[in-house]
């Protein structure tokens, strides 16, 4: 057990964001300590499949980027995030490149899908398991350098000290306490926690029970829109292994649509999530909607309509997961309903990524502002590196190092 250890930076969570801020502050020259809840693989990152959104299409840019994701946030979303996502998208693939991390490519360039609510072709992709590539990259990254990791270390408390912060553990060991010139809260959302008191089904880990934020706002620290959370329009809704499953979003860039019991379209299937979602309640709420052999509702995604192809480069993780399950979504429709999904809300921060608590950061799910009240897909694992780069690199010059 650590316990009273002492830190330039610590970072909690190990996640893409946790892991983003802990490599570049220890390329910063800073003492970094990583903490996580429970192995440094365990998180929502890891998940992500659909992948990760830059302007490297010739008609695209990162002015047209950030009109997507102002318009995907009914104008909720902070400019000035905004305008910094998008317009170091570029050099936060190329850095994930530099750590590892290989995208998907074809005819000589990045192999870009259209997500929803998107005007372009942007969303770049490691087969179907982006967030596997990204996360094992970084974590390699990690390890490979001096840093400390902490693992099954719970952050419980965290309280101002004269030169930094404090921070209380619960590990299996009993507490410890982490002292630290700076603090990187990369921690995550909460929509396990959530969809558990509701009743419903999530896609998030189990890890995703928000306390950090509590604990921020227990200290002092300011957040917006928490209330604004986000269901991913395709839940697996059948077979049973299945629910809770985002199908991902890339099925629908590469043809499949949304049909009611009538094989009717009745929505824009790749429109900004908020919309998909709500015309899919509202189709089941009109009686047009189909019922799982275990009674639940749901609609059809027409899969048959993905080019093979196109599914054995970007869709071979969902077809393998659904084949085992009984199911070829290329020969036949999936059924499909929203399960809570993201946190679009979270702790006020700067374009540093500094919270309204000095000498504290956040990034990723965990920070509100970027994507306002409505996320666009692909947008979260880039905020995830485009923030936890900043964090990391002022956490560092914070600390003084
Ligand atoms: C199934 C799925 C698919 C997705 N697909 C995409 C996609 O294609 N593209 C995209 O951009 N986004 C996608 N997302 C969203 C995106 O993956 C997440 O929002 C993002 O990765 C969150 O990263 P993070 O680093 O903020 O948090 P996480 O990756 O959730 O990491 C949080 C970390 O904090 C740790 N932690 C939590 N509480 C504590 C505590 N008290 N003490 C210590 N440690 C703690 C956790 O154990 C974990 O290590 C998807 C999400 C899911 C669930």
């Amino acid at each position: 057990m650590r316990s009273d250890a002492s830190f330039d930076v610590l970072v909690v969570g190990s996640g893409a964001s946790g892991l983003s801020a802990a490599v570049s502050a220890e390329r910063a020259g800073a003492r970094v300590a990583l903490a996580t809840k429970t192995t440094l693989q365990a998180c929502n990152s890891a998940k992500a499949q659909g992948g990760i959104q830059a302007s490297f299409g010739e008609d695209d840019s990162p002015e047209i980027h950030a009109e997507d994701v102002m318009q995907s946030s009914h104008g909720t979303a902070n400019p000035r995030l905004v305008e910094v996502l998008t317009s170091e998208a570029p050099s936060a693939i190329h850095w994930l490149e530099e750590c590892g991390v290989e995208f998907t490519r074809q005819n000589g360039g990045y192999r870009l899908a259209k997500c929803g609510g998107a005007s372009r072709r942007r969303l770049l992709q490691v087969g179907d398991r982006t967030g596997h590539a990204i996360t094992k990259a970084l974590r390699e990254q990690f390890e490979s350098g001096s840093g400390t990791a902490l693992t099954h270390h719970k952050l419980i408390a965290l309280e101002p000290r004269e030169n930094g912060w404090a921070a209380t553990f619960e590990t299996r060991n009993g507490m410890a306490d982490i002292l630290a010139s700076a603090v990187v809260l990369a921690a995550g959302g909460r929509c396990y926690r959530e969809a558990n008191e509701r009743h419903e089904l999530s896609t998030n880990h189990a890890n995703a029970t928000g306390e950090v934020t509590r604990i921020a706002l227990t200290t002092g620290a300011e957040a917006r829109d928490l209330d604004a959370l986000q269901y991913h329009p395709n839940g697996g809704a059948w077979p049973s292994t299945m629910q809770g499953y985002s199908i991902p979003e890339t099925t629908r860039a590469y043809g499949a649509v949304l049909v009611n019991a009538d094989g009717e379209e009745f929505t824009d299937s790749l429109g900004p999530r908020d919309a998909v979602s709500q015309a899919i309640f509202d189709e089941v709420e009109k009686g047009k909607g189909v019922l799982t052999p275990d009674g639940r509702p749901a609609v059809w995604l027409d899969t048959t309509r993905i080019a093979e192809a196109d599914a054995l480069i970007s869709l071979p993780y969902m077809l393998r997961r659904y084949r085992s399950g009984g199911i070829d979504p290329l020969r036949e429709k999936i059924l499909t309903y929203p399960v809570l999904h993201y946190q679009n809300g979270g702790l006020v921060i700067d374009e540093h990524a500094e919270t309204t608590l000095e000498h504290v950061f956040a990034c990723g799910e965990i920070a509100g502002g970027t994507h306002g009240r409505n996320r666009m897909m692909g947008n979260s694992l880039l905020e995830c590196t485009v923030f936890g780069r900043r964090a990391g690199k002022a956490a560092a010059e914070r600390a003084g190092t």
